[in-house]
């Protein structure tokens, strides 16, 4: 639970950053830039909800007559921190907003020269704003939401680790249950099925890739069978409270036949990745910048002989959004600060053959890493049967 009085902490922080930018204000759409200051998870709809943070004066939130009922309920309105401008079907959501704007700022609509929007503001309102706010000049609102969102506080954090136990204990339920035999889309419908049985609210992706197919990171769940003799990579994840889980493990199917157990080649992969993985966590600490951490993991992969193998960057920002900054490549300086969370995915893939990827996620600690994933890493000859 995000404690109420934490999302007025992050308007007005919103609201400092706004000014310190020489912005005249923040427009928010629906997404996760809207729930991360307000913990509104409002439907993403044809009419306008947005919350206008100026960089002078108390935010508002926008939204329509038919929808005022949720967002009244969202912390930061039920909370009294926030205010909801309701506008009626044959009203003009965009020109209440644009003048309740330049009524809080004191200045004309020309005088508004400087407004950034959130990034995934569907075209149709960002157009219609445009038009409203002639002087201005739009930009991105996540040069300011970025700042905020990429530290996780303490129940942030909290509701990571949550979300990623119940995706261990699903990793740890299908590793074990029967797995040759049955296809990989019925083994996907049994993860997100699991997701949800621990506490997911939503499964938002279940891959599972057999033998040549656990060489595409993206697979789509197929209708191929699973044999015993080859490799599964289960890459699962949803949200649970808001927050996401996102966790990968490589299992290898054995069955009952000796004959049948990992070929030296892919042990020999496996143990080169297990130890990228390894290092890459490890090097986890304030100030290490996110290419270094990606550098880490890709030194190993190509001293293992398998850099062309390793053709993706080694993980990606999480929390309220499964994909969110800071990015773990090649060419983003950034470096890491206490509360940022990440996964840590390097993989090796043989197009045809097979491959295999770990991933965890894990939060830079105040001197080191917290890795919330505890499925093992070690490679898992399982039964399948
Ligand atoms: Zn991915
Ligand atoms: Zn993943
Ligand atoms: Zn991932």
């Amino acid at each position: 639970m995000i404690a109420p009085a934490r999302y007025a902490e992050r308007i007005g922080e919103a609201a400092r950053l706004t000014a310190r930018a020489g912005l005249d204000a923040l427009l928010i759409g629906v997404g996760a830039d809207l729930r991360y200051l307000t913990g509104y998870p409002a439907m993403a709809l044809e009419r306008l909800t947005m919350l206008v943070v100026p960089a002078r004066g108390p935010a508002i939130l926008i939204a329509p007559r038919l929808e005022v009922s949720s967002a009244r309920a969202c912390p930061a309105v039920a909370s009294g921190f926030l205010d909801v401008v309701t506008w009626d079907e044959t009203e003009d959501p965009v020109a209440l907003l644009v003048a309740r704007l330049g009524a809080e700022l004191a200045l004309p609509t020309t005088g508004i020269r400087r407004v950034a929007v959130s990034d995934r503001t569907w075209a149709i309102f960002v157009l219609r704003l445009q038009a409203a706010l002639p002087s201005a000049i739009f930009e991105v609102a996540s040069t300011i939401t970025r700042q905020l969102r990429m530290a996780k506080d303490a129940e942030e954090i909290a509701l990571l680790r949550l979300a990623a136990e119940a995706a261990d204990r699903v990793i740890g339920q299908v590793s074990h249950g029967r797995l040759i035999g049955r296809s990989e889309a019925e083994v996907s419908r049994e993860v997100r099925e699991r997701l949800v049985a621990e506490g997911h609210e939503l499964a938002e992706f279940a891959i599972v890739g057999s033998g040549p197919n656990s060489a595409s990171p993206h697979h789509e769940a197929s209708g191929r069978l699973i044999q015993a003799g080859e490799p599964v990579v289960l890459d699962i994840g949803g949200t649970l409270a808001g927050y996401t889980s996102d966790t990968t493990r490589t299992i290898w199917v054995g069955g009952d036949d000796p004959a049948l157990a990992p070929d030296a080649e892919f042990v020999r992969l496996y143990g080169v990745l297990r130890e990228a993985q390894a290092a890459a966590c490890a090097a986890v600490q304030p100030g290490v910048t996110c290419e270094d951490l990606d550098a880490t993991a890709r030194r190993i992969i190509v001293a293992g002989g398998y850099g062309p193998q390793f053709f993706h960057r080694l993980g990606h920002g999480i929390g309220l959004e499964a994909h969110e900054e800071p990015y773990l490549v090649a060419g983003n300086p950034q470096p890491l600060q206490a509360g940022y969370a990440f996964s840590v995915e390097p993989g090796i893939y043989f197009e045809g053959r097979y491959g295999a990827r770990l991933e965890d996620i894990v939060v830079c600690g105040p001197v080191g890493p917290l890795v919330l994933n505890r499925s093992p890493l070690d490679l898992q000859v399982v039964d399948g049967r």
